[in-house]
């Protein structure tokens, strides 16, 4: 699976007669589309995704983007969004109409959350949070107008990993829609589609695009999910810079090398972590004393470098002195460049079905490309500063 991927990445979206030979696409800049007469104006089609109609409908550069993260995501058909949250709040749009029940995970990435709060309730959805390990206990839940369930795995700053087959099972024979955020492991590591998903979402910003300077989104639907997500996604406008859609093609060249590297030095990082008195417990599925490393084995093929630290002790003082000193570890929102990140997090803010029982503020960080052994000096002195400040 892995070397086929590997190739995929590297062939999906590419046609060398498109682009007369050149090994990437040309960035195609398109608002008006000329038509050569009368009668081929009136034969195109709005959604004709063989030759441009209208440059918001798509350009073979979106195009080209959105079948290549398809293809890697291994679902049908792909919509390009300005944004990772542009792509939620169109996928949700897509599939809750006033009166409809949506179910949605209590660790999702905080603005999907405000998404249900300050959108989807004031225009008449109901909304539930349900306990990220909850797994098939879902069908609790359920009611006759659920119709959607929305996932991330594992959820945002606290890594918590859902049974998504069970979820997704129940959600099916509930006639329910499962919408999952699969930023975190990005199309390479989980595969949606083949755990009963029916559409995934990329925050493209992150590994996709891969170097901090993107804004992007990528939603990728299976067949039966494809007409109202590309429906819905035509009528509230959306669509994305060409500019920033070549540079997410780019990085989805190399996104299998850089995802190996950001693992295994975040898997050291979280080892070494581990080990530390000040550490109470490192979340991470990928390492064997997490809860989720069951179902993480089980459902996933690698791990992000993205993961988090509660501490036995904690203050907002000393997370500040840690941070502050750092060299590598900037600080700031966002992940999934090349560069290391920290962060503080306070999980229990943003949950309701569920309690958040370790200390806070967590710390969140991103693990990136630099040699691992600086990196690890740098939590160390950054651990001193946080002790001499609790
Ligand atoms: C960052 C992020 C998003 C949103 O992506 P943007 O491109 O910043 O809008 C969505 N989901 C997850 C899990 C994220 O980390």
């Amino acid at each position: 699976m892995a070397g086929k991927d590997d190739t995929t990445l590297i062939t999906a979206g590419r046609d060398s007669e498109k682009s007369l030979g050149a090994v990437n696409l040309p960035v195609y800049r398109a608002s008006t589309i000329l038509f050569p007469t009368y009668a081929a104006l009136r034969a195109a089609h709005p959604l004709q995704t063989d030759k441009p109609y209208y440059g918001r409908r798509g350009t073979p550069t979106s195009w080209a983007f959105a079948d290549a993260v398809a293809e890697i995501e291994g679902g049908s058909k792909a919509w390009v969004y300005p944004s990772g949250l542009a792509a939620i709040a169109g996928a949700l749009l897509a599939f809750l109409d006033k009166g409809d029940h949506l179910l949605t995970m209590d660790s999702v990435y905080e603005p999907t959350r405000v998404v249900c709060e300050k959108l989807l309730k004031k225009k008449g959805v109901e909304v539930d949070y349900f306990d990220p390990l909850i797994g098939e206990g879902i069908a609790a839940l359920f009611r006759p107008n659920t119709a959607a369930v929305f996932l991330e795995t594992p959820g945002s700053l606290t890594f918590e990993t859902p049974d998504v087959p069970a979820i997704a099972a129940v959600a099916k024979s509930r006639g329910a829609t499962v919408i999952l955020d699969n930023t975190w492991a990005s199309p390479l590591f989980f595969k949606p589609f083949s755990h009963g998903v029916d559409v995934s979402i990329q925050a493209a910003t992150k590994y996709i695009a891969g170097h901090s300077d993107a804004m992007l989104g990528v939603a990728t639907a299976n067949e039966a999910a494809w007409p109202r997500l590309r429906d819905a996604a035509g009528v509230l406008g959306q669509c994305a810079g060409p500019d920033d859609v070549f540079l997410g093609l780019r990085g989805l060249r190399t996104l299998g090398v850089r995802l190996r590297r950001h693992q295994e030095t975040a898997l050291t990082l979280a080892a070494w972590l581990e080990a530390r008195p000040e550490v109470r417990r490192v979340l991470y599925p990928a390492l064997p004393s997490d809860p989720g490393h069951a179902i993480w084995t089980r459902d996933f093929s690698g791990a992000s470098g993205l993961f988090g630290v509660a501490f036995e002790r904690t203050s907002e003082t000393a997370i500040a002195a840690m941070l502050d000193g750092f060299k590598h570890f900037g600080i700031g929102y966002s992940w999934g460049g090349f560069e290391s990140l920290a962060l503080p997090a306070w999980p229990s803010r943003g949950r309701t079905a569920t309690t958040w029982r370790d200390p806070e503020p967590i710390l969140r960080l991103h693990a990136g490309l630099e040699d691992v052994d600086d990196l690890i000096a740098d939590l160390d002195a950054g651990l001193a500063r946080f002790r001499a400040a609790l």
